[in-house]
């Protein structure tokens, strides 16, 4: 037997065992992944070296423990306590947890696994029922689809005062952001999502990631994929009303195709050699794209074979590491397709193609070439498992080469390519004629956003002119579907901060519209898209933000998905910077804090944001908080100067804050990427002096923009 005695520090920023502060108090926690646990105890920190762990902790009596398994003894002496838990099963060191603190418990069950959710607020301050629900329907479903049950006698969920993730997949003891938790009667319809997705999310991982680990950090992608991906099923499985499909494909697609689209991209399977690289993978690629590729290669094998290749899988690797090429193998045994050569292809390569359609004597030309959001050719294949519908029949064909043809036979009257979006390409429909057939079809809400989310990806790298683009979003005018009219609205709203001159109108008119039609619905989604499209009203149509400003006194009955359009209205029409600030120091939930957050940043006098933006820095908002503060102030298009000059003033404060997560890489590439345009050689200069991580891919983006903005403001 080896003993080896040390001694370790309480970390200060978010990793390791660290200082979760909230009010006068605070907890210790840990967060592991990636390369954390060599801080907390000597080990051979790496995911294949998996061992068993007994775990003793001595601390004052009024504390509680939490770690992976239940506590298997307590003992009091001179005013301390000595906590024992039960030996682990063999587990990666990432996964280990350890929480000491003043914890709230609640208690429920699923089956014979105990479930908990703590929290260190007061008790009743975090609802937690929700988060059991969820919880509870997510297990029904796993336990099912793997045919694996969990394998753990109790399952924590843990809400953590700060922390720089949304959650994390310690075994048996999941931590989450404490908005991520909460659930109440004033909780919008969009936080509540978000609860479940979490929750579906992490739970996944209970099996893929904990029970089957990867081998080495090289297939991270594959653990947080796999978890987006199950995710999502596993909520449409227990909320189908949500349809959040359309969800994934407007938010995880979507957003790993603007990544991916840049030349500053990276493939799904990097090669990691420094553990410091390893934070920087935790990003769109490893999330979005490959769980868009999860996707696409089971529509293309068929549900039950992915499932039955996926439970074998599991069933072959538990307690043990695996790899991507383990789990193709079984897939391709299940479905007896060639599922390794086309992963492979997808997962090495970076970037993504563009499909050109055409249509030439009763034939439809495909030619395939890599997508750049900053144009340009570059010649690449992909093996693309293409579907066409084609007048209401469904075709399939694995499309590997840089050209093919496709017999439709004569007299053709609707025609789309990637059916209900499955297939990580943009279509490029080239020609009056396959266009009119496109649009001639009878289409579902994931292709009319298809058609739509192409045609952003088209504008952006120039193979559609800015007049093409907008006479395309009028089809959308009217549109009456959840899923395409987000998806515009998301559109608009970035085009008007980039071209507010040019595009205040259009958008306008495209909100206005929409609120109409969503008064007359109340379904959930409806309730959430109308609280979306009601904020960014505020922000183009003064009488609007007066008129919601005029319910701001009585707050408490504004419907929960109405509130934030409420309190922007009353920033924009009152100027009061104060007493928001005030209403934001009496909020005690998450959710109400960003929306007084919100509102803080949606002045239309800049000077005020001024202040906001500072005010988030100076220790009175969650440091987890401060990438919300920057999202809104860029929505915020009167704010567009400040909050590049605000930027510019902290770039090493953030950094210095956000310092071993990917957090301030992803504030740059998203939002600091559009406040920059208009600037493309102070943002030069800028990151020149300071050449963070995300610098480049922020750099090219931001070009991309300026060039965008540019041309949309030359539109006649
Ligand atoms: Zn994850």
């Amino acid at each position: 037997m080896l003993e080896i005695e040390f001694k370790g520090r309480v970390s200060e920023n978010f990793t390791g065992l660290y200082k979760a502060s909230y009010g006068d108090g605070y907890i210790l926690t840990t967060h592991l992944e990636a390369i954390q646990a060599r801080k907390v105890f000597p080990c051979l920190d790496h995911p294949a070296y998996k061992a068993v762990f007994r775990l003793t902790v001595r601390t004052d009596q009024d504390l509680k423990v939490i770690s992976n398994m239940p506590v298997e003894a307590e003992k009091f002496d001179a005013g301390k306590k000595t906590v024992v838990f039960q030996e682990t099963p063999k587990m990666s060191t990432y996964l280990f947890y350890l929480g000491v603190g003043k914890f709230v418990e609640d208690q429920n069950r699923h089956g014979r696994t105990l479930l908990y959710a703590a929290h260190a607020r007061p008790k009743g301050s975090i609802k937690t029922e929700f988060s059991f629900e969820a919880a509870q329907k997510v297990l029904d479903h796993y336990e099912s689809y793997f045919g694996i049950p969990y394998q753990l006698p109790k399952l924590h969920q843990i809400a953590v005062p700060e922390f720089a993730y949304g959650a994390m997949e310690n075994w048996g003891a999941i931590t989450y952001r404490e908005i991520l938790l909460h659930v109440d009667k004033d909780t919008s319809v969009r936080a509540k999502k978000a609860v479940a997705g979490v929750i579906a999310h992490e739970i996944a991982h209970m099996w893929f990631g904990d029970l089957v680990t990867m081998k080495w950090w090289d297939d991270i992608w594959l653990n947080e994929s796999f978890a987006t991906f199950m995710g999502h099923k596993a909520v449409d499985h227990a909320y189908p009303q949500w349809k959040v499909w359309q969800d994934f494909v407007r938010t995880q697609t979507s957003g790993a195709m603007g990544r991916d689209g840049l030349r500053n991209t990276h493939p799904i399977e990097a090669h990691v050699k420094d553990p410091e690289e390893i934070e920087e993978l935790f990003d769109e690629i490893s999330y979005g794209k490959g769980a868009s590729i999860l996707r696409m290669i089971e529509a293309y094998i068929g549900a039950e074979q992915f499932r039955k290749g996926v439970s074998k899988y599991l069933q072959q690797f538990r307690y043990s590491n695996a790899s991507g090429h383990d789990l193709w193998n079984h897939l391709q045994e299940a479905s007896g397709t060639n599922v390794n050569q086309i992963m492979e292809a997808w997962i090495s390569k970076p970037g993504f193609p563009i499909v050109t359609a055409k249509l030439s004597n009763n034939k439809l030309l495909l030619e395939q070439e890599r997508f750049l959001l900053a144009g340009g050719i570059e010649k690449q294949t992909w093996p693309i498992p293409v579907t066409v519908t084609l007048d209401g029949k469904q075709q399939k064909l694995l499309f590997d080469k840089e050209k093919a043809e496709v017999d439709i036979g004569s007299g053709a009257k609707f025609l789309k390519l990637n059916v209900d979006q499955t297939g990580f390409y943009v279509v490029h429909y080239d020609g009056d004629e396959i266009q009119r057939l496109v649009w001639n079809s009878k289409l579902s809400p994931l292709d009319k956003w298809g058609l739509v989310s192409d045609a952003k990806a088209l504008l952006l790298s120039g193979h559609m002119s800015p007049k093409q683009y907008l006479t395309l979003l009028e089809r959308y005018q009217n549109e009456t579907e959840y899923l395409p009219a987000f998806e515009v609205s998301d559109q608009l709203e970035l085009l008007y901060v980039l071209a507010p001159g040019k595009l205040k109108d259009t958008s306008r008119r495209f909100h206005q519209v929409q609120l109409k039609t969503l008064q007359a619905k109340n379904d959930e989604n409806s309730r959430l898209l109308k609280g979306i499209v009601a904020g960014r009203l505020t922000l183009l149509d003064d009488t609007y933000a007066a008129e919601q400003a005029s319910k701001f006194e009585d707050l408490g009955s504004v419907k929960p998905d109405m509130k934030r359009a409420t309190v922007m209205g009353y920033a924009r029409s009152s100027n009061d910077y104060d007493g928001l600030i005030g209403h934001f120091k009496k909020s005690t939930t998450d959710e109400e804090r960003l929306r007084y957050l919100e509102g803080l940043t949606s002045f239309k006098k800049p000077e005020l944001v001024a202040r906001a933006l500072e005010f988030s820095l100076s220790g009175q908002v969650k440091k987890q908080d401060i990438r919300n503060v920057v999202s809104y102030a860029t929505a915020n298009a009167d704010a567009k100067q400040v909050t590049w000059e605000w930027f510019k003033a902290n770039i090493e404060k953030l950094n210095k804050m956000y310092e071993g997560t990917a957090q301030l890489s992803t504030i740059m590439r998203a939002f600091i990427s559009i406040v920059g345009a208009g600037r493309v050689e102070e943002a030069e200069t800028l990151f020149k002096h300071h050449p963070l991580p995300a610098a480049q891919a922020t750099l090219e983006r931001l070009r991309i923009y300026d060039r965008l903005a540019e041309s949309i403001t030359a539109v006649s």
